[in-house]
């Protein structure tokens, strides 16, 4: 993920970079060998057939997509698991809910140049892949299947003239889809571009990469990230503990290691993470793994997605008891994106 934004951005995507001869076992055959099929899903879960005709009526709207490594930490046979709600299409998705539309965020005016939206003061978000290695049911862009348009180096000539003229930038957000699904070799020349502009300080990522497929935490992603001379933030999405595994951790400790500052944001989700004892869970897990707490977002409402609401009033009471079990650093703040708001706005209960 991870940016809650959704409009009809070009994406500058470096084409995916599936690789079909990279190595058994390396992230890019991790990757471009994830579950894609509803059947194969539910054969992997332990799922009889029951629950096909809903899979499959998703799996039309918005494609199954879930890599090996996430899918090990799903619990056989259990419909209910957290982390198989996040991937698995159900009925529901196909019916139709007032107020749940396409295109929820409503916003276009924001693109000065191919793959950038600037909203924000200070931060520009840049829209590097339009790809994902996992696709989440609830997720915002489930409608827009940006295309991958390859960007011809013209196009990023004219997203960088946009960032080296506005001195007033501080941060440069690499967000998609997914900005990890691009290659090491591309995200290292688009750093270095980043770095030799003046007035940026800050790299920042929105993934969901390093918990999905952890092995993409490799030497060649450490190198570019220890070369930059920009401070480097990492934020990452997880909804539920279960999704931090060894694997997860050791990835976390080798970003820590070169100076990677590691936040989370989630989205409050029905019968994945609407309890309390499971937020409070999750934020004692992320702490273990190096991770702060920073978002929780109220889902956008976003058509096929309805059934993972949960009400603002209902979210605001559960964050309040959340307050009184956490420490203040363990706490996300509990916001909503509201279309041409300058920042994420706070809900109360
Ligand atoms: C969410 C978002 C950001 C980042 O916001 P922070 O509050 O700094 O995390 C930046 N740009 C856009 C367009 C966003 O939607
Ligand atoms: S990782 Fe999931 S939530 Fe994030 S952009 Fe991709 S599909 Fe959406």
């Amino acid at each position: 993920m991870i940016t809650r934004t959704m409009q009809p951005v070009q994406t500058i995507s470096f084409s995916a970079d599936c690789d079909n001869s990279a190595p058994r076992g390396s992230w890019q055959s991790q990757l471009s060998g994830a579950i894609r099929d509803p059947e194969a899903l539910l054969a992997a879960a332990g799922l009889d057939k029951r629950w096909l005709s809903g899979a499959e009526g998703g799996h039309q709207a918005f494609e199954v997509r879930v890599p090996q490594a996430y899918l090990s930490r799903i619990k056989k046979g259990d419909p209910n698991d957290p982390l198989l709600r996040q991937v698995l299409p159900l009925e529901h998705e196909t019916h139709a809910v007032a107020g749940y539309v396409t295109d929820p965020l409503e916003e276009a005016d924001h693109t000065p140049a191919a793959g950038l939206i600037h909203k924000y003061a200070a931060r520009v978000l840049m829209i590097t892949s339009g790809a994902c290695a996992i696709n989440c049911r609830y997720c915002f862009r489930r409608h827009f299947p940006y295309e991958d348009h390859a960007a011809s180096r013209a196009q990023w000539g004219r997203t960088l003239d946009y960032l080296r003229e506005d001195d007033s930038l501080i941060e440069a957000i690499l967000s998609g889809g997914d900005p990890l699904v691009s290659s090491d070799a591309r995200l290292a020349w688009l750093v270095g571009e980043l770095d030799a502009i003046p007035h940026l300080k800050r790299l920042r990522l929105h993934t969901r990469l390093p918990v999905v497929i952890p092995d993409r935490v490799d030497d060649a992603m450490l190198e570019w990230l220890s070369n930059t001379r920009l401070q480097k933030v990492m934020v990452l999405h997880i909804n539920h503990a279960n999704e931090i595994d060894d694997s997860v951790m050791k990835a976390c400790e080798r970003l820590r290691g070169v100076g990677v500052t590691l936040l989370n944001q989630s989205v409050l989700l029905r019968d994945v993470n609407d309890d309390v004892e499971v937020l409070r869970a999750l934020s004692e897990r992320l702490f273990e793994a190096g991770i702060l707490p920073y978002y929780l977002h109220v889902l956008d409402p976003v058509a096929g997605a309805a059934h993972f609401d949960v009400p603002d009033s209902e979210a605001g009471a559960l964050h309040d008891r959340l307050r009184e079990q956490l420490p203040g650093f363990l706490l996300p703040r509990l916001v909503r994106e509201v279309p041409g708001e300058r920042a994420k706005t706070p809900i109360q209960a």
